[in-house]
């Protein structure tokens, strides 16, 4: 049985209503997924996710955090009270997410530096993974984050090669959703048209003629034992179901590729990821 996780969904999305949850969750356990962590932006979305940890025992995690686009609802006297006494419960197992995001920039640079380093500071001192956003912002990331360690996994990454291998090297995960499929849209059109799986097509290629150079350096630059997966939906559904509601289900999309690229037999390359996840949200295992 491949250890198959879905490590970033938002679940609490309004996307998800009229009955849409139920069915994604079907979906996910018919496909496999063991487990799935449902991530918090703010405080209505932590505590909704929270309520699905508690619904969905054992199957659903969550997360407490202030996403940075959130970061001006971030009240430090309430909030940290608050994600100290969240973090308590069996079902939150990270926090987060957490980080900077320029490329939207929803929220003042200053304020999303003071919101980012208050939360990992928490992160830090509880011991806590986080679960990290960062977007146009690796720069200052770097800078902001130099001179200590700490737990993290930098989610949907966008970022280069380079930056992965110093966010490796810093002891971090990187955790990858379906906008890796992107760059692949000739691949998945011959999948289509000749019905054949997207990964068995990749393996037969010679990667460079299939794959952009930028994104077989990344993959050559994060080594299997340091990568998560995830969906990040609603968002972020794979590049064959593009326009659609993402789903955990769809997490498999971004197994198959990158297994593919790297060369390890997929059920393997799923094990190894889901304990990753076991090992890095400890509260899981
Ligand atoms: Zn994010
Ligand atoms: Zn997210």
């Amino acid at each position: 049985m491949p250890l198959l996780m879905d490590t970033h969904a938002h679940l609490d999305a309004p996307e998800y209503a009229g009955g849409k949850l139920e069915e994604a969750i079907a979906s996910a356990k018919n496909a496999g997924i063991e487990k799935i962590i449902s991530v918090g932006c703010n405080e209505v979305t932590s505590f909704k996710n929270i309520e699905l940890s508690k619904a969905y025992k054992g199957y659903i995690y969550a997360t407490y955090g202030f996403h940075p686009h959130n970061a001006e609802e971030f009240d430090a006297e309430r909030h940290v009270a608050q994600i100290c006494e969240c973090v308590k419960d069996p079902g939150v197992v990270a926090i987060g997410e957490i980080g900077l995001d320029y490329y939207r920039e929803l929220s003042p640079r200053a304020a999303q530096k003071k919101v980012f380093l208050t939360q990992l500071g928490i992160a830090r001192e509880l011991d806590y993974p986080a679960v990290i956003h960062i977007r146009d912002a690796f720069d200052d990331f770097r800078e902001f984050t130099s001179g200590f360690d700490f737990k993290g996994v930098i989610h949907c990454y966008s970022g280069n090669a380079e930056f992965a291998k110093w966010a490796v090297d810093k002891g971090l995960y990187i955790s990858f959703t379906a906008s890796i499929t992107y760059p692949l849209k000739t691949l998945y059109k011959s999948a289509e048209k000749t019905k054949r799986p997207v990964g068995e097509i990749l393996r037969d290629k010679s990667l460079p003629d299939a794959v952009p150079r930028a994104m077989l350096d990344i993959f050559a630059a994060v080594p299997a034992a340091r990568i998560m997966l995830e969906t990040d939906c609603p968002y972020m559904a794979p590049q064959n179901l593009r326009g659609r509601l993402n789903e955990p289900a769809n997490v498999s999309a971004v197994a198959e590729v990158i297994s593919a690229v790297k060369d390890i037999e997929y059920g393997e390359f799923c094990r190894i990821t889901g304990e990753n996840a076991l090992g890095f949200f400890r509260k899981m295992a």
